[in-house]
């Protein structure tokens, strides 16, 4: 199986910021998170990251700067036991109108052919509505809400409502339980 969890950023390993993560002085690490990573190291998914980082566009943050944070938030996984073997950025602002900031599927898709992944037997987790949309559009097998970072503010938005049913999880821990007790992750 080359199936991956796909995992938001912002709100699922590092605690999600009002302002933008324009340094790496903005960076926490939400600590379970990392201890939920370290619990699925051996499981055969592909672990990839995903995630929007408009200030980049915004002029905010140089493109450099947003890689060199996530390259030392895939360092520090893996320094705490964990490991993620994929980190696929969208830098664009809305303006540009981009196929790859989620909601759009493209970050996924991109990952997707990269890493020989299958679309059908992968799952999404993110703490926003939109990473839920980003997993559908691509054709994943479960979106999944944590309710760490924006989740819960998310999770009672109406628009609910309109969107396929999913599940929502308290944390990060969780919901990769509750995919391991749909597939086998040993
Ligand atoms: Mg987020
Ligand atoms: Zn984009």
């Amino acid at each position: 199986m080359n199936a991956a969890i796909f995992l938001d950023r912002d709100g699922v390993i590092i605690e999600n910021r009002d302002q933008y993560v324009l340094g790496w002085e903005d960076v926490a690490f939400i600590p379970e998170a990392l201890e939920a990573l370290r619990n699925i190291c051996n499981s055969p998914f592909r672990i990839v990251l995903v995630t929007n980082q408009s200030a980049v566009g915004r002029g905010l943050i140089t493109l450099e700067t947003a890689l060199e944070i996530n390259r030392r938030v895939v360092e520090h996984v893996q320094a705490a036991g964990g490991r993620i073997d994929g980190t696929w950025i969208c830098p664009h602002s809305p303006e540009e109108n981009c196929s790859c900031r989620k909601p759009k599927p493209g970050l996924l898709l991109q990952a997707a052919s990269a890493m020989n992944l299958n679309l059908s037997h992968s799952f999404m987790v993110g703490d926003a509505l939109s990473d839920l949309q980003a997993g559908w559009a691509a054709g994943v097998r479960e979106a999944i809400l944590v309710r760490t970072g924006r989740g819960t503010h998310q999770s009672r938005l109406p628009q609910v409502a309109d969107l396929p049913p999913f599940h929502t999880f308290d944390t990060l821990a969780e919901a990769l339980i509750h995919i391991c007790s749909q597939v086998s992750c040993s």
